[in-house]
């Protein structure tokens, strides 16, 4: 058992550099209190971050981290969890950093299924950068660099990583901290790779493309909360239900009390992400964004995963970095 921690022994002494109302203040503030709550000296914590302003965030907790390169911060969580296994290892990215840049390597860092988190923070803008469209920007987004709307079909984060075959998968937002933090809690207690896109609102150069999913008045007709095991029900008094006819989802009428043998229901720990991939590819307003956790399932991780080692003995990478006599294999 650890010292006990707070979320104020995160705190840092630097200065924190995002506008006035951005939706990162609320994220790193959840963060804070998730991180208390682990029982992890804070010492065995480390924040990997790429690009963006998201990315700045590892500057605000009192943690060890790393400021790397655009794009990079997946490949140099891999390298280090896979030869630190003990450490807490978390990446913080963005869509510009995570999607664009470091694609590839946030996709590779999935299918390994290292023991990491990766939290993203979709804003769909190149915010740090002053406001370009992203790759995952929405259809129609005017920005600089698109005056009369971007013309490129947006990536889904959640829908490429399960395509991927991540093992843990969930979508939260900034201003549901209740949420978030629910969110935050279950990925930090997942063993392989953990993938938590968050809604983020950038108040200068997207502000309120998120509106239809925070405003009290609409957002329960736009959003369904994933639960394990439950229909796919939502609406401010919960009359819409999520059916699937022919693979291809349809938004019905429901009435509290009424059964529908086939209404079908959310597993997070089904074998195969076909359904999670249909629900985090849906978009508002014609279906209900999905927020809860996707996908959650057991597999093997990278550094537990068998390798041989020089007499043909199955070997995890864990045990093949930490033997000092082993450190010329070649692996
Ligand atoms: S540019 Fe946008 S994402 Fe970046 S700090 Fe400002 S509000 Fe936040």
């Amino acid at each position: 058992m650890s010292e006990p921690i707070s979320a104020s022994d995160f705190d840092t002494d630097q200065e924190v550099r995002w506008c006035p109302s951005c939706g990162d203040y609320a994220v790193l503030a959840q963060l804070k209190q998730v991180l208390a709550s682990l029982d992890i000296p804070r010492e065995r914590f480390v924040f990997v971050s790429g690009i963006g302003c998201a990315s700045r965030l590892p500057y605000y907790l009192n943690t060890y981290g790393f400021h790397t390169l655009p794009g990079r911060a997946a490949a140099v969580a891999t390298g280090l969890k896979s030869a630190r296994p003990d450490l807490s290892v978390w990446v913080i990215t963005g869509d510009g950093d995570g999607c664009g840049h470091g694609l590839n390597h946030l996709l590779h860092a999935v299918r390994r299924n290292v023991d990491i988190k990766i939290l993203l923070f979709n804003n769909e803008v190149h915010g740090l950068s002053k406001g370009q469209f992203s790759p995952t920007s929405r259809l129609g987004t005017r920005t600089r660099t698109s005056p009369n709307g971007s013309t490129e079909r947006p990536l889904r984060p959640a829908e490429l990583v399960l395509a991927a075959g991540a093992t843990f998968v969930a979508r939260t937002i900034d201003v549901d901290g209740e949420h978030l933090s629910a969110t935050l809690r279950r990925a930090a207690g997942h063993r392989g790779t953990a993938f938590v896109e968050i809604l983020q609102n950038c108040k200068i150069f997207n502000d309120g493309v998120f509106e239809y999913a925070t405003d009290k008045a609409t957002k329960f007709d736009h959003v369904l909360y994933l639960e394990h095991e439950q229909p796919l029900i939502f609406g401010k008094d919960r009359t819409k239900a999520l059916v699937f006819r022919d693979w291809q989802p349809t938004v019905v009428s429901w009435h509290p009390g009424e059964t529908f043998p086939d209404l079908p229901r959310h597993d997070e720990r089904s074998a195969r992400p076909t359904m999670a991939q249909v629900l985090a590819g849906m978009t508002a307003p014609d279906f209900p964004e999905c927020l809860g956790v996707f996908r959650c399932v057991e597999a093997p991780t990278f550094h537990a995963a068998p390798l041989w080692d020089p007499a043909g003995e199955a070997r995890g990478v864990e045990e093949l970095f930490l033997v000092e006599d082993m450190w010329d294999v070649q692996v």
